[in-house]
């Protein structure tokens, strides 16, 4: 798809942040840019259209800026997973580890129901470790 060359070229990578050694992917500047944040949505939104899908969850922080967007596109809910003591509600939790110690992913108990499809959104996948505790979270079919 020839969005995704002007999707890459638009995501600034800044070596050495937040601590040396991390080239750190920062899509800020791709939000910068409106057309190209918009085909980065669309991809999601052409690719899940239609699916059957009842909920975007989006992963705290950056999660939040892409889910709701395809959540209204495609007319799903949004349930944004949290880090700990920031929903106000009864909450169930799944703890992740980073590279050094533990993090921790909430959710509002009856935000999903065990017969809706989801989807997770975040900006960027490393180790895999936060999108796994998302899955485990929403104890749900992930879809490719
Ligand atoms: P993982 O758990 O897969 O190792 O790390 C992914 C999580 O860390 C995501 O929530 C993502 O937002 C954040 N993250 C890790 N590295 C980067 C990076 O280079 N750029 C951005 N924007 N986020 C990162």
């Amino acid at each position: 798809d020839p969005r995704l060359q002007g999707i890459s070229d638009a995501i600034r990578v800044v070596p050495h942040f937040p601590k040396q050694g991390i080239m750190f992917n920062d899509i800020t500047t791709l939000l910068l840019r409106p057309g190209v944040f918009k085909d980065a949505v669309d991809l999601f939104v052409e690719r899940y259209r239609g699916m059957g899908i009842d909920a975007v969850a989006g992963i705290e922080a950056r999660g939040f800026i892409f889910g709701p967007a395809i959540a209204l596109a495609i007319g799903a809910k949004f349930i944004p997973l949290r880090k700990p003591r920031k929903l106000p509600g009864e909450v169930i939790s799944e703890k992740y580890v980073l590279e050094y110690g533990t993090d921790c992913l909430q959710m509002h108990v009856g935000a999903i129901e065990p017969a809706e499809r989801a989807i997770i959104v975040d900006d960027l996948v490393a180790t895999g470790g936060t999108l796994c505790a998302a899955i485990r979270l929403l104890g749900t079919l992930l879809i490719y």
